[in-house]
């Protein structure tokens, strides 16, 4: 699939051989997995460079029941079909984390960790990271009560107690997911309403095991040498202190853009700030999925956008030719 060109394009002055594609693809979750299963049917030279979280979020979410086609499917599982379907159309993919990207010459020079691509197009779908509070213990304990991934980690929670913190759709589906292990849990969220899908908020908070906080905040993770023991909440009676033993965060997203931020325009939440869905401010880059500002963050908007963006490079590539 790919070809080996010298360029001029490294600065070190020396002429380096560089793997040089149509179109790279950034990203391992939904929205390049589409994009690769359309690149590939369209017969785009391109390679998939996806970071050390194949799958994406999604791949960490337990229960997806919202993705057209299925009434319940595993995340990994959703995410592991996909790229299943991407390889078997021709899809190329590399394990490797884009750290930087500049234009030069009309070209877009990616580099990652252990490689240097240059591409006619770019499509970044890098997704969103997990967004921190920064409160005293979080950083502390991360890995030893204090997670980001209840799929992950519900399993060493089993008969032991939990808080949630957060009101969005993350926080709702993997606090459901973590009542079957877990024997009591704790909600912690701002406001006194979710902001998740109805259905689930409701079940949630009517189940047996779970304990609402609403209009608190997480002030401190506390613990001692084996990991967390505790939390300190900033509840409307006051400062309280309540046990636990794992502390699950769920307060929105960070979209990694880091990378790109000499290609394309982001918005202040760093964002890529998109123009008819997919375009950027950058004719020769597209992006897709939770790294834009589009705001209707689901797979099946993922999959949508990493189509759109893999069909409008096939249009700019046959105009081209
Ligand atoms: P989100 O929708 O942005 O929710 C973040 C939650 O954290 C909100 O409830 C927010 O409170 C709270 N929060 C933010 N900053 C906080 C702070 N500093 N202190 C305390 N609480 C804070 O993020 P998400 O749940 O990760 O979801 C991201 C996107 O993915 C959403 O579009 C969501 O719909 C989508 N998603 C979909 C599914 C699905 O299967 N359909 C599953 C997961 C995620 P406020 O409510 O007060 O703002």
């Amino acid at each position: 699939m790919s070809f080996k060109v010298d360029t001029g394009l490294v600065s070190s002055g020396a002429i380096q051989s560089i793997d040089s594609y149509q179109l790279v693809i950034a990203g391992g979750g939904p929205a390049a997995l589409s994009a690769a299963i359309y690149a590939a049917r369209y017969g785009i030279k391109h390679v998939v460079l996806e970071s050390w979280k194949p799958g994406g979020q999604a791949a960490l979410t337990a229960e997806i029941e919202n993705y057209p086609g299925f009434s319940s499917i595993a995340g990994s599982d959703l995410t592991s079909a996909m790229k299943k379907q991407a390889t078997e159309a021709g899809a190329l993919f590399r394990m490797e984390t884009v750290e930087s990207t500049t234009e030069e010459n009309g070209k877009i020079l990616v580099k990652t960790d252990s490689s240097e691509y240059t591409a006619d197009f770019l499509i970044i779908a890098t997704g969103a990271a997990p967004a921190t509070l920064g409160v005293p213990g979080e950083e502390r304990y991360y890995g030893r009560g204090v997670s980001f991934c209840a799929t992950c980690d519900a399993p060493f929670f089993k008969n032991k107690k939990a808080i949630v913190v957060g009101g969005g759709d993350s926080a709702v589906k993997e606090a459901l997911h973590l009542t079957h292990v877990v024997s009591e849990l704790g909600l912690v969220h701002r406001r006194d309403k979710l902001r998740a899908e109805p259905y689930l908020a409701r079940k949630l908070v009517e189940h047996d095991k779970v304990t609402t906080y609403w209009n608190s905040h997480l002030a401190e993770v506390v613990g001692d040498d084996q990991g967390v023991t505790g939390v300190i909440l900033d509840t409307p009676e006051g400062r309280k202190h309540i046990d636990t033993d794992g502390v699950f965060l769920y307060v929105g997203t960070v979209p990694a853009t880091e990378p790109f931020v000499s290609l394309v325009e982001l918005d202040k939440n760093s964002a890529v700030l998109t123009r008819n869905i997919v375009g950027t401010s950058n004719p020769r880059v597209f992006a897709a999925g939770d790294v834009t500002n589009n705001g209707f963050r689901q797979v099946v908007t993922a999959v949508s956008e990493g189509a759109r963006a893999s069909a409008a490079v096939f249009e700019l590539l046959e105009k081209e030719e």
